[in-house]
């Protein structure tokens, strides 16, 4: 009996984290609309289905929930129970956001990882500026960049694991 309720309770915080995730990914589609890009959003027929996906500019963004994607910053915390099982979901995670990545840039596209806790959380950046970075990079970024917590120690590409 007490692992049913454990198992229900941790389904509903699974659940929790991905409608926030849902929720940052339109906070940041809204960013890009007001900065006047033009975008196409889960596109399926490119590697990893990025979240938002700006032509014009071969700029392709993904929205990184810190929990799945194994983000080394403050929102992270390896669950206590399956741990071992975590560890390796997350691992393989790492490892196919990597893969998407490499593929893109050989597609000749830019990509921009806008952590969660870029939006949330105590270290979040003011959603101006956040907005700033982000049109920023989409005009004149690196091939690979990422956005995270203002103080965070890790600006993007590591992971807790
Ligand atoms: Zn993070």
């Amino acid at each position: 009996m007490a692992d049913v309720l454990s198992k229900e309770s941790r389904h509903r915080n699974m659940s929790a984290i991905r409608n926030r995730n849902t929720k940052i990914e339109r906070c940041v589609r809204r960013m890009v609309y007001a900065g006047g890009f033009k975008y196409r959003t889960n596109v399926r027929d490119m590697p990893g289905r990025p979240d938002i996906v700006i032509r014009q500019y071969r700029a392709v963004i993904f929205v990184n929930g810190c929990f799945w994607h194994g983000h080394d910053c403050h929102l992270f915390k390896m669950p206590e129970t399956d741990t071992e099982k975590w560890r390796n979901k997350f691992r393989r995670q790492i490892e196919v956001d990597k893969q998407n990545v490499n593929a893109l840039i050989d597609l000749g596209y830019r990509v921009l990882i806008v952590w969660e806790c870029s939006l949330r959380g105590k270290d979040r950046h003011t959603p101006s500026g956040l907005a700033e970075r982000i049109e920023e990079w989409v005009l004149r970024g690196a091939g690979l960049g990422s956005i995270a917590a203002l103080k965070s120690s890790n600006p993007g590409d590591t992971h807790k694991l």
